[in-house]
């Protein structure tokens, strides 16, 4: 057991993928839930293989950077032992299934669905056959939260609903709700169902499209070559899909009819701050009495060891010794006594943090730009971390505002629209290379990827300004 470097598109623990700045290391963290005990663990691998920081990705997971060796057999072991990798190599570079960050603590909450989650979890590493998935299959878990994550992209959500006093999930394939409900005992089946059927046209896909047998999945350039959920849908449609899953079920998928009243948590009505899911930034109370939560923004979703340490020191002194990972790329102190909040503010900013949703850095996100990544036009990360700068000594927000780096169209660090994205583009200007962007704004039509276009090209060094301008503007 060794990380090996070696190409599939999304990296796991045991493998490793080679980018510009070493080798890139992903660990799952089901629910984005992680002990202070693992979190140790991290700074200690990170400061050893590493460059002494960790990023959090939009599915709640860990990710190492820069890696300058490989892991060895005894830390990967280790990594086992305390629940940080998979039993089952074979399956540890699928999606994180994820659920709200406040899953169990939220006021709003019509189910904890943190056991669906580990459910989930195990049904998969139990399921080595699963790893001919897609690396990109997501699975969510949506428990009626005021932090919903419904608005998160993911293959497969489960997204939790009243129905005459009984909790229901309704089924979202691919961001369509598609009229099936699920009560909360099902969920498992319906996952192994839903991922047998995909994992069959999968083959069936592939095979049909190269004339070439099943095996061929087995070969490097598989992995580029599996469909996506979405086009196994579109192929195949989502009542045939559906049919094929309730075949391989011991029960009846129930259906949506008019006649039902259906109670659930509605994005309709939310703001801006609600319906991008930064809410969860600062202090909030819990629904167990007498205790809060605080969360902590961090930049780009990056921690240095010496946070991640500092912030495990306070889960454990002042909370119950657990952080939570958000798909938001930020992180939760959870279960603090109110009369401990003071000291924890302070600890916390301390550490170079802090928990004001209305920092610039709150919604700021970005890739990792071409100082890691050889796709990318632009060094996003440095100029998202010098817009910051520039902003923060000019700026005082009054919400959250999305502000999105991508260095191309594939957009690994957000995959829906923001408030502002900014894809990077480079041009040759008087003999030079200039790297600028693309400037979107808002939804804009369905159609448009990024919002409404609002300039083709600005290079980098006027950003600043433009954007200070656009939020003046917009404060
Ligand atoms: S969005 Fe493009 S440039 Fe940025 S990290 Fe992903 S592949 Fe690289």
């Amino acid at each position: 057991m060794s990380i090996t470097s070696f190409s599939p598109t999304c990296p796991g623990l045991f493998y490793g993928t080679s980018a510009r700045d070493g080798i890139l290391s992903r660990i799952r963290t089901p629910g984005g839930i992680i002990t202070t005990q693992q979190f140790r663990v991290i700074a200690d691998l990170t400061d050893k293989y590493g460059a002494h920081y960790a990023k959090i990705t939009n599915r709640s997971n860990l990710q190492i950077r820069a890696l300058k060796s490989l892991i060895d057999n005894d830390v990967l072991q280790i990594l086992q032992e305390i629940g940080l990798a998979s039993t089952n190599s074979k399956v540890d570079h699928l999606r994180n299934i994820t659920c709200s960050p406040t899953a169990g603590i939220d006021t709003n909450q019509l189910i904890d669905t943190r056991y669906l989650v580990r459910e989930v979890d195990n049904y998969i590493v139990n399921h080595p056959e699963l790893s001919e998935l897609s690396a990109k299959f997501s699975i969510s878990f949506d428990g009626g939260e005021a932090v919903s994550i419904t608005t998160r992209p993911s293959d497969v959500t489960f997204a939790a609903v009243i129905v005459d006093n009984k909790i229901y999930f309704r089924l979202i394939l691919n961001g369509i709700y598609v009229g099936i409900l699920v009560k909360p005992e099902e969920c498992v089946s319906v996952v192994g169902a839903l991922a047998q059927v995909y994992l069959a046209q999968t083959y069936l896909s592939i095979a049909t499209s190269s004339q070439v047998s099943e095996k061929l999945l087995s070969e490097d350039n598989a992995e580029n070559r599996k469909p996506r959920l979405k086009q196994i849908l579109s192929q195949l449609g989502i009542e045939k899909f559906l049919e094929k899953v309730e075949h391989l079920l011991p029960f009846s998928l129930i259906k949506e009819t008019p006649e039902l009243n259906l109670l659930s948590y509605s994005n309709e009505n939310k703001t801006g701050e609600e319906r991008f899911g930064y809410q969860h930034i600062g202090i909030h109370p819990q629904r167990q009495q007498g205790l809060s939560y605080i969360g902590v923004v961090l930049t780009l979703g990056q921690l240095e060891t010496r946070q991640i340490r500092g912030l495990v020191d306070i889960a454990d002194t002042y909370g119950n010794s657990t952080l939570r990972l958000t798909p938001w790329q930020n992180l939760l102190v959870t279960d603090l006594p109110h009369k401990h909040i003071y000291d924890v503010k302070r600890k916390i900013q301390d550490l170079g943090l802090h928990w004001s949703a209305t920092n610039i850095r709150s919604a700021l996100v970005s890739c990792t730009g071409n100082t890691g990544c050889t796709s990318s036009a632009t060094d996003t990360k440095g100029h998202a971390l010098a817009l910051a700068e520039y902003l923060d000594k000019r700026i005082a927000l009054k919400q959250p505002v999305n502000i999105h780096f991508t260095g191309c169209q594939k957009t690994c660090a957000q995959h829906h629209k923001s408030d502002i994205t900014l894809l990077g583009l480079t041009i040759e200007k008087d003999g030079e290379m200039v790297e600028g962007y693309r400037v979107y704004v808002g939804e804009g039509n369905s159609d448009d990827k990024f919002g409404k276009e609002l300039h083709q090209w600005i290079p980098f060094e006027q950003i600043p300004q433009l954007i200070e301008k656009m939020l003046t503007v917009d404060c």
